[in-house]
């Protein structure tokens, strides 16, 4: 995981490393069982290093701690790790150019199940063996209440699947 950090920080493979400070990695425990995949760092996060430390990550880290999740347990990444211009949506080739990081990532972890934060996110390859869960992006729901309370429901769905966390 530590090979992928050093990959990321350098990355040069698509054009969004030109506006960022850095290059973000997934974090967390190499025994996870639940993965989470969000869009790509914003200004909080490229500034740190870190993913989800912004205002969606404070909102994310709140709702899944209200839910009974610790977010020290779970891996947190995103599907393209540089920042975007104005934060804009990852295009199709950049995601591309990033998808080994996060594949990789995949691979090591070897989650049971993977949440998929957002559309982009949506875009992750699937892999046999793992359950995969289409989410709201933690930013549309921390901003408009009306996705709050679909990802609020998409979560407590969740935990109806037999031993989900
Ligand atoms: N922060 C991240 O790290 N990823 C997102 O998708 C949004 C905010």
């Amino acid at each position: 995981m530590e090979d992928i950090a050093q990959q990321v920080y350098v990355c040069k493979k698509c054009r969004l490393w030109q506006g960022a400070k850095h290059g973000v990695p997934g974090e967390g425990p190499l025994n996870a069982k639940i993965m989470l995949v969000g869009q790509n760092p914003g200004a909080e996060e490229d500034e740190v290093g870190r993913p989800f430390v912004g205002r969606a990550g404070k909102y994310l880290t709140k709702v899944l701690a209200e839910n009974g999740i610790n977010r020290e347990d779970v891996f947190i990444t995103n599907i393209v790790k540089h920042i975007t211009p104005k934060n804009r949506h990852p295009f199709d080739d950049e995601i591309e150019a990033c998808l080994p990081y996060l594949m990789e990532e995949i691979r090591i972890i070897k989650p049971q199940k993977i949440l998929l934060l957002g559309k982009a996110a949506c875009k992750t390859p699937r892999i046999e063996g793992i359950q995969y869960y289409e989410m709201v992006h933690p930013q549309a729901a921390s901003r408009f209440p009306k996705m709050g309370k679909k990802f609020l429901e998409q979560l407590k769905s969740l935990q109806g699947y037999a031993c989900f966390w």
